[in-house]
């Protein structure tokens, strides 16, 4: 069986998530839903990002120890994961024993090879970004440099550290960038590499004293050190698959990793990841997939920006977790950001999801019932319907293959808008044996069904169970592949929101 590995970033649980945590980590879901739909032997991994300075404060200020902190966290990610339905196969924890051995190997095997030495940094530090600034990329106040972030000013620091030298792979990275096909939508390779042209590589820190950041792994050849937060944690896409432990699992899985990742992350998983896999002898990944962001009043979705829109208010505005997954979807896009608007996922939720896909069942469902007791046996489709429903599958197979998932969605929806259409058309109420119009509304709706699964997963199980089918592999779709319809059932899926205007938020 063939094997897909698909991962979201870790996430740093520093605060629950929010709606911009569940756009990419729904997206990743979707992706590996349609996977396994399609046979595929699927990994999907997500989790958090548990060490630094920044859980070590949070923790602090809670009067809780960082451990406990996290523990308590990682059950909170995975609490609002369940109610979103996101099916991942591991949930990995930077604090996880295994993931802690596998960045102290990684880290040794660089040290060996000569591509991490030891050497003084001075500079200007944001103690609440962990980070040195250098000039050009801190602000002036006053004549004093202030972080851009925090808007706090920076502190002269200058210590003994190790370096990762990154600047010996920039030859590497424009080759890998120019020349392979690994980041998707292609624009952002580009982008990397002319920043890659133009400002090229300074070698960076990978460690932090431990008097200042105590919460981290320790290097393992000087216990004066932890491992700085961003080594740590990148190594999580490898330590999961058993880096350095089980070569025939790694392997099998790397040969085939999907990254899903935000755009602002972009640089560290491009020119930083993909020189430290080059380091360790590892391939770049098979994709890497960039989506860009979740906006509120033109800003992307952040805690400290205070936009945030909480999972709680998706749940309770469009009750299922499939009809929030459907409309963060809807709006999924790699290039543009999207801004939130309850006002935009309303009219899509009402017409898409209550007006044609929701509608269709329930009047199929009526009609069977009431007409053939639910019991529909095949007829064959016309040849119109049928080229049509064909063509419909394959663009949405060719978006899935492309992680298209708004032109997938998109497309499942017109199928939905071509069985209404019929239904109105050919008026099986009119009919006293609608068994040939029913059929082809059910075979319809069964197509729209399967397309719609990855996205809606409890809907779709719905759907097939009240009118007695299953959905099936979309790579190996059967048409007229349903003997009987068994319809015992015409729920009434999604409940029509009230149009009132809202107010913008
Ligand atoms: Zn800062």
């Amino acid at each position: 069986m063939k094997t897909f590995y698909v991962t979201t970033p870790i996430y740093y649980p520093n605060a629950p998530p929010h709606a911009g945590h569940a756009y990419t980590t729904i997206f990743a879901d979707v992706i590996a839903r349609y996977k396994r739909l399609c046979g595929f032997k699927v990994f999907f991994l997500t989790g958090n990002d548990e060490h630094g300075l920044k859980i070590q404060r949070a923790a602090e200020k809670l009067g809780k120890t960082p451990k406990e902190f996290t523990d308590e966290m990682a059950e909170v990610f995975k609490s609002y994961w369940r109610r979103l339905d996101i099916e991942y196969d591991h949930f990995i924890r930077t604090t996880d024993s295994y993931h802690e051995r596998a960045v102290q190997r990684a880290f040794e095997y660089i040290y060996r090879k000569g591509f991490i030495y030891k050497a003084k940094y001075a500079g200007l530090y944001c103690v609440e970004c962990e980070k040195y600034y250098s000039p050009g990329e801190y602000v002036e106040i006053e004549g004093k440099p202030y972080c851009p972030l925090h808007n706090r000013p920076l502190e002269y620091m200058e210590e003994d550290t190790y370096y990762f030298r990154l600047s010996d792979f920039k030859d590497y990275l424009l080759d890998v960038l120019k020349n392979r096909d690994i980041v998707y939508p292609r624009s952002y390779a580009l982008e990397v590499s002319s920043k890659l042209e133009v400002e090229g590589l300074r070698d960076i820190s990978v460690a932090r004293p431990i008097e200042r950041v105590s919460w981290g792994i320790p290097v393992p050849f000087d216990n004066k050190y932890v491992i700085y937060v961003w080594f740590d944690a990148l190594l999580n896409y490898i330590s999961a698959i058993s880096y350095g432990e089980d070569d025939e699992r790694f392997k099998e899985y790397w040969s085939n990793v999907h990254h899903v990742i935000g755009k602002d992350i972009l640089w560290f998983h491009t020119a930083v990841w993909f020189a430290l896999l080059k380091a360790l002898d590892i391939d770049p990944p098979r994709k890497l997939i960039v989506h860009a962001f979740l906006t509120q009043r033109g800003a992307k979705m952040s805690k400290s920006v205070g936009n945030i829109v909480t999972i709680e208010e998706l749940l309770e505005r469009y009750k299922t977790p499939d009809a929030v997954r459907y409309v963060l979807m809807r709006i999924f896009n790699m290039e543009k950001d999207s801004e939130f608007d309850f006002n935009m996922l309303d009219s899509i939720y009402n017409s898409e999801l209550a007006d044609t896909y929701g509608n269709l069942v329930r009047r199929v469902g009526v009609l069977a019932i009431k007409k053939l007791s639910g019991k529909v046996y095949r007829r064959s489709l016309d040849p119109k319907i049928r080229d049509e429903l064909e063509g419909k599958l394959a663009s949405y197979i060719d978006a899935m293959e492309s992680f298209d998932v708004v032109r997938a969605t998109i497309t499942a929806i017109d199928v939905a808008r071509i069985g209404n259409q019929y239904l109105n058309e050919s008026k099986p109420w009119e009919k006293s044996d609608p068994s040939k119009e029913l059929y082809t509304s059910l075979e319809i709706i069964r197509l729209s069904t399967t397309m719609l699964a990855p996205i809606m997963p409890r809907i779709a199980k719905t759907t097939a169970s009240s009118l007695g089918f299953e959905v099936e592999n979309p790579s190996k779709y059967d048409f007229e592949g349903v003997e009987r319809y068994n319809v015992t059932d015409a729920p009434i899926l999604f409940a029509k929101l009230s149009t009132k205007p809202r107010g913008g938020r």
